[in-house]
């Protein structure tokens, strides 16, 4: 089959990959001059970044991500490094021990700090350990299992529908611990009113804050793993890339938009490129944005009001980020307990800032930001002694208190600001800089809404499907996912490509 792929992300590499593997005939477009999307690690005078990943989940052995890469024979290029994170608060910081203080540590932390809440802490840990095992059934097959995900879920299944906020309030009275577990719903701009409650304990995985959290205890199913990747994402898009140019059958082309997907008798018949060059094709497997594919791609007179009062109006994905990328010539992880990433938040209302953003709202750091130190575990992401930081906040793509434009130098001043009060000597020891607006995060990605986690969860939003009602049309990437991430956009790139491959 003639396939074309738009986009060089996680997603169309990963999808472009496979097929080539099966020996179709797949060119991936890009529209931008460099392949990877977001995971494109960026360069500037021997210091490295990520667009922002960090801890990605799944990389470990036997997990989703690395049997992709298995699966291509690719996987000695990618190395995944266990760390850990750390939890600034304004009253309390959650720090990994320096000796291992068992795998609850952080739950009897939190119960000396709240002891009104320690019984809550104990119903939240039940709760947690009962999702993580139903999380890892979901991912086995067999009738066995099937049974054990049912028999597991059982007892908290009436929770199925409850929102975050529901789920707190069940477990906790005071807002300042809610706000541990629910902080990073800043991430996703989503209230904890409308985000699926069952979800809280998946994205808080207890390793992310301490790396010797064992993975596998009692009779508990395995734990996915979280970790780092050796220097930087794009070592991931430099694997994947390799393997389809590689082979005779795989194609890449930078600098090339699809323009329009044209349907013949309702099926894909063949793409328009940005250089005006038509090209036939059997299927088009599309990442990037949801709105963009159907409304200006295929066009909406092609799709069903239902399908777009379904799928596309309430389409409900994250804001964009406002990052300042630094190269400094000290080591500043010695400020936060040698940590390679720490998130900072100064509000206990999260759900207030949430609204903020929703609205438009730059809150100009005073909220929260994340400080990230990509060569702690990487050091080849910076000359000797010295390291590549990333300091970043969540911001809306159209500020209504100032445009991106006028505002970057100062906001990344006062970004800057807040990150020296907890890390001195950052703006000293600074040798280079990249500042990074939601603008450019538009540019990088082609969409007219930049959306950096995708398609959010919600307790009444479905995602939109990977296959489009439109024959030969499959949709991939983070909009396509309901919880976009690096792993879930090669797992999805992966399932629509098993998908496709059973229907021709
Ligand atoms: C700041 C930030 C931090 C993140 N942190 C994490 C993290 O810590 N952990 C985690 O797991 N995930 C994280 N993510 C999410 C994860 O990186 C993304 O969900 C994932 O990489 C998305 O991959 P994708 O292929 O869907 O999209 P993209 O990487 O956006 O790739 C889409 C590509 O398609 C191209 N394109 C779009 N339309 C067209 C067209 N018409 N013609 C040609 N080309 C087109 C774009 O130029 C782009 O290159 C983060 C993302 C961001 C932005």
């Amino acid at each position: 089959m003639i396939i074309a792929v738009i986009g060089s992300g996680l997603a169309g590499l990963t999808a472009a990959a496979l097929l080539v593997k099966e020996g179709h005939s797949v060119t991936v477009y890009e529209q931008h001059e460099r392949i990877g999307g977001v995971t494109a690690t960026i360069e500037k005078e021997g210091y490295k970044w990520d667009w922002g990943q960090m801890l990605i989940p799944n990389f470990g052995e036997g997990e989703s991500g690395r049997k992709i890469l298995e699966k291509l024979g690719i996987s000695d290029k990618v190395k995944a490094l266990k760390s850990y994170r750390e939890n600034y608060f304004p009253d309390f910081r959650i720090s990994r021990p320096k000796d291992f203080q068992g795998k609850y540590w952080r739950k009897e932390f939190l119960q000396e700090l709240f002891p009104e809440d320690a019984k809550g802490l104990d119903k939240y840990f039940k709760i947690y350990d009962r999702i993580h095992d139903v999380s890892a059934l979901l991912n086995k097959e067999g009738f066995l299992s099937k049974i054990k995900l049912f028999l597991t879920f059982l007892p908290i299944m009436k929770k199925k529908e409850w929102s975050a906020q529901k789920l707190m309030d069940y477990c906790f009275t005071n807002k300042k611990l809610q706000a541990v577990f629910i902080a990073i719903l800043a991430d996703y701009v989503a209230s904890p009113e409308v985000f699926p409650g069952l979800i809280i304990p998946t994205i808080n995985a207890e390793s992310q804050y301490d790396e010797r959290v064992p993975l596998d205890y009692g009779r508990h199913q395995h734990r996915q793993s979280w970790s780092y990747i050796e220097n930087g994402m794009g070592t991931i898009i430099a694997a994947l890339a390799g393997f389809i140019e590689g082979k005779k059958s795989g194609k890449i082309l930078t600098n090339t938009a699809i323009n329009k997907i044209n349907l013949e008798d309702g099926s894909v018949k063949s793409v328009l490129l940005s250089n005006n060059e038509e090209v036939e094709v059997d299927l088009v497997i599309a990442s990037g944005g949801a709105k963009e594919l159907y409304l200006d791609l295929v066009g909406s007179e092609h799709i069903t009001q239902e399908f777009i009062k379904t799928y596309i109006d309430p389409l409900f994905t994250t804001e964009s980020v406002f990052m300042v990328h630094l190269g400094v010539d000290y080591d500043p992880s010695i400020y936060q307990n040698n940590a390679a990433l720490c998130y900072y938040y100064f509000t206990y209302d999260i759900n207030e800032s949430i609204k903020e953003c929703q609205k438009g709202i730059y809150h100009e750091g005073k909220d929260g930001l994340l400080v990230y130190i990509p060569s702690k575990h990487s050091p080849e992401m910076a000359p000797p002694g010295h390291h590549a930081v990333t300091v970043y906040t969540i911001a809306p793509n159209i500020p209504t208190n100032g445009n991106w434009k006028e505002n970057k130098e100062k906001w990344a001043e006062k970004l800057l600001d807040i990150a020296e009060k907890f890390i001195p000597g950052l703006r000293e020891h600074t040798k280079t800089k990249i500042i990074l607006t939601p603008e450019d995060f538009k540019n990088r990605t082609h969409l007219k809404h930049h959306a950096f986690g995708g398609t959010v969860p919600h307790v009444k939003v479905p995602p939109p499907l990977h296959k489009t009602p439109i024959k030969g049309l499959w949709f991939i990437g983070g909009q396509s996912e309901n919880f976009g991430g690096v792993v879930s956009a090669m797992v999805g790139a992966e399932s629509a490509v098993n998908m496709l491959l059973k229907d021709y």
